[in-house]
């Protein structure tokens, strides 16, 4: 699968918001959005005024970007959005929310997307006791994720067993000594902590 290879914290310079694509370096004092919040390029701090297309593209480019997704994998969630009953843009967003990847780091187990998405395409994330290494796999209520039990002794994990839980949304329970967490329900609309109009992405593919 495609993914970006490019240096992110532009993306977040570029987006003008903090995406929080760099795990523990996102809350120090090294990030680069901290130091240098104008957006990337020789003319980036006078860029024209924004249109009403430029703005829902920008919403569209954040939610894509915080996720760590492609153009082509991001719009397949909106098709499958439009396809459910309800808001198509909170279905869409939930549907993005319930990525395996998301759920890792939601859990705490990675401190990034990105890194999440390395655990699970390396095999080392399970659900329901079965090797799951699909990164996009969609959670269920009363999936139980965990670590593949052979790789449990890894430092990365050992150290992982005597870390707090911290900010977890309350669809989710991780217990960190058992390296067990549970999709307790599915995500509502309010645990998704992404700010983002998703309206206007929606109104953007809908042209
Ligand atoms: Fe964005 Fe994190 Fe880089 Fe800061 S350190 S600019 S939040 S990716």
């Amino acid at each position: 699968m495609a993914k970006y290879t490019g240096p992110v914290c532009k993306l977040c310079r570029r987006e003008g918001n903090k995406l929080f694509l760099k795990g523990e370096r996102c809350l120090g004092a090294n990030c680069s959005f901290n130091k240098n919040p104008v957006p990337p390029g020789q003319h980036g701090a006078s860029r024209k005024k924004a249109t009403a297309y430029s703005i829902q593209l920008r919403e569209k480019q954040k939610t894509k970007r915080t996720y760590g997704l492609m153009e082509g994998q991001f719009h397949s969630y909106y098709e499958k959005a439009t396809n459910l009953r309800g808001v198509t843009g909170e279905l869409m967003l939930i549907l993005i929310e319930r990525r395996l990847d998301n759920v890792v780091y939601r859990m705490g187990i990675s401190s990034s997307r990105a890194q999440s998405r390395q655990l699970v395409g390396h095999g080392h994330i399970c659900v329901n006791g079965e090797k799951v290494n699909i990164p996009s796999y969609l959670v269920k209520a009363g999936d139980v994720v965990s670590i593949k039990q052979s790789k449990q002794d890894k430092p990365f994990f050992k150290d992982l067993k005597s870390q707090k839980v911290s900010n977890l949304p309350k669809w989710l329970s991780f217990d960190p000594a058992t390296l067990t967490g549970k999709v307790e329900a599915l995500p509502e609309r309010a645990d998704i902590d992404v700010q983002v109009s998703e309206h206007m992405i929606v109104e953007l593919y809908s042209k």
